[in-house]
């Protein structure tokens, strides 16, 4: 374990060159003060988990000191915003510290958010709010602990910075965690930039740092296509499997390494709802939760035009065709295993269909409902839930289907321990976060690191924390989530 002033750096990005990142210092924020850690987040730097309440952690977050190792940089990308392209975008409140280089070989980007305009802030203010900043980090530390690929932080630090969204807030800034911050919209850029050899220069740099294994292949830029798409897949598979709504997938926003990334106004679905809009500015429900399969589809073939320089367009064509079907296999084997089952059926997508229309009629809460499930023996489970569903008839004839599914399953005794090792009992619920976003803004960090302590052992019951596992109160359903952050 290391103390701060320990951590080695490698800034492989930065020297990329001018044509990528700019130099930029950070601004600082005013009297900074620890919000929340992540301690699992720390361990990846090999950070001993006692130097986030060393001020000099605080200093080092917020833009007041800097590493002589760093080498801060706004990065340069474009991107497809709800469908229309934007030709310039990059970091206008993030910025690239530089690459941490740790004793199990790995690097880590170390992105400070918020850290003050750049020369792509386009005007704003180059701030993240308290709010937005306390509900990126609970949603990367939570979905990681899910087991679905995300970007990760490693705390949020607070200040007395005044900053103007809607109304007067504070200024905080985020420290995120991930492999590589190259999105889809880098690769975006310089080919609509008409920019070949730099394009060129960036597919070398993302093939060696983050696909070596592809530059084994025949077709090195086609092998890493190829592995972006079932990345996705993968990824949309858990989202949908687990009832995550990310709310802006533009492909600024999206990770070539196939992490959730860049929070906004996500949620988890708490009543199920198929056509649920998570992002309150997106008014025709383009990102609407059951869209994002197709939406990721749609991302992808930007990405792959993006590519058609390097890769012939009949392959790309291929590739892209596997989306679909990969994303449907992952997702069928999740849900089974939600379901309990051990076996593949072919009814069983039937089966999960007639289950989601009966949620949807009655406003079931999604995760909740899996988790009873396995509460206990499946016909005992089901006489529960059943009083949740207003058709009690159709539900009573999904149930007879599910136990006669139950009964072709090989015999086994461990049904609850399996099926509570996948059906998390504490979700990051909308409400929740609010909560805990309001003390914080009154001061009180405690309620963000109880939070954040449940929702690292989702699928655990844990003593005293009963409140967290429950349905939310009317008010919580009907947050008004927007981008402004
Ligand atoms: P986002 O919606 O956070 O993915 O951001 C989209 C683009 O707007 C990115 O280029 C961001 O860097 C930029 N951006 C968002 N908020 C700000 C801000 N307050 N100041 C400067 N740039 C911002
Ligand atoms: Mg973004």
């Amino acid at each position: 374990m290391k103390a701060l002033d320990e951590l080695t750096f490698d800034n492989r990005f930065a020297r990329l060159g001018d044509a990528f990142s700019t130099s930029v210092l950070p601004d600082p924020i005013e009297a900074p003060r620890l919000v929340v850690a992540s301690e699992a987040a720390m361990r990846l730097l090999d950070l001993e988990p006692t130097e986030a309440y060393s001020p000099v952690f605080a200093e080092l977050f917020s833009g007041h000191k800097l590493w002589g190792e760093a080498e801060p940089r706004a990065m340069v990308y474009s991107g497809h915003q709800f469908g229309h392209y934007n030709p310039r975008l990059g970091d206008g409140r993030g910025l690239l510290l530089g690459e941490v280089y740790t004793d199990a070989g790995e690097h880590w980007d170390l992105h400070l958010k918020g850290a003050g305009q750049t020369p792509w802030s386009r005007g704003a203010d180059g701030r993240a709010v308290l709010r937005s900043s306390i509900r990126e980090f609970l949603a990367s530390e939570a979905l990681y602990a899910l087991g679905i690929p995300s970007s990760r932080a490693l705390c949020v630090i607070g200040s007395d910075t005044p900053v103007w969204r809607e109304k007067q807030e504070r200024a905080a800034m985020l420290l995120r965690l991930a492999p590589s911050h190259v999105r889809f919209g880098h690769f975006e850029y310089f080919y609509y930039t008409k920019q070949p050899e730099l394009a060129k220069q960036l597919g070398e740099h993302v093939l060696a740092m983050h696909f070596p294994e592809c530059l084994e292949q025949p077709e090195p830029y086609l092998a890493m296509y190829r592995q972006i798409v079932e990345r996705n897949a993968q990824l949309i598979a858990k989202w949908q499997a687990y009832g995550f709504c990310h709310g802006v997938m533009n492909t600024d926003n999206m990770s070539i390494l196939g992490i959730t990334f860049d929070f906004g106004p996500f949620a988890f679905l708490d009543d199920f709802d198929a056509n649920f809009i998570c992002n309150h500015s997106d008014h025709e429900g383009r990102y609407s939760f059951s869209n994002q399969v197709p939406i990721a589809h749609w991302n992808l073939s930007a990405l792959a035009q993006a590519l058609t320089p390097f890769i012939s367009v009949e392959a790309l064509r291929e590739t892209l065709g596997l989306f679909l079907p990969l994303y449907e296999a992952h997702y069928a084997d999740l849900m089974r295993r939600r379901l309990g089952f051990t076996t593949a059926e072919d009814d069983d997508k039937q089966l999960l269909e007639r289950l989601f229309a009966l949620m949807q009629n009655s406003a079931v809460d999604y995760n909740l409902f899996f988790r009873r499930l396995g509460d206990e023996a499946a016909e005992a489970a089901v006489l529960k839930l059943r009083d949740d569903f207003i058709d009690r008839d159709a539900f009573d004839a999904w149930a007879t289907a599910y136990l006669a599914r139950l009964n072709r399953e090989p015999a086994s005794s461990d049904r609850t321990a399996r099926m509570h090792a996948v059906n998390p009992l504490y979700v990051l619920r909308n409400y929740l976060a609010q909560k805990a976003i309001d003390a914080a803004e009154d001061g009180d960090y405690e309620e963000v690191r109880r939070l954040h302590r449940v929702l690292t052992r989702p699928f655990e019951a844990q003593a005293g924390m009963e409140a967290y596992a429950q349905r939310p109160p009317e008010w919580g359903k009907h947050l008004e989530i927007s981008c402004s952050s």
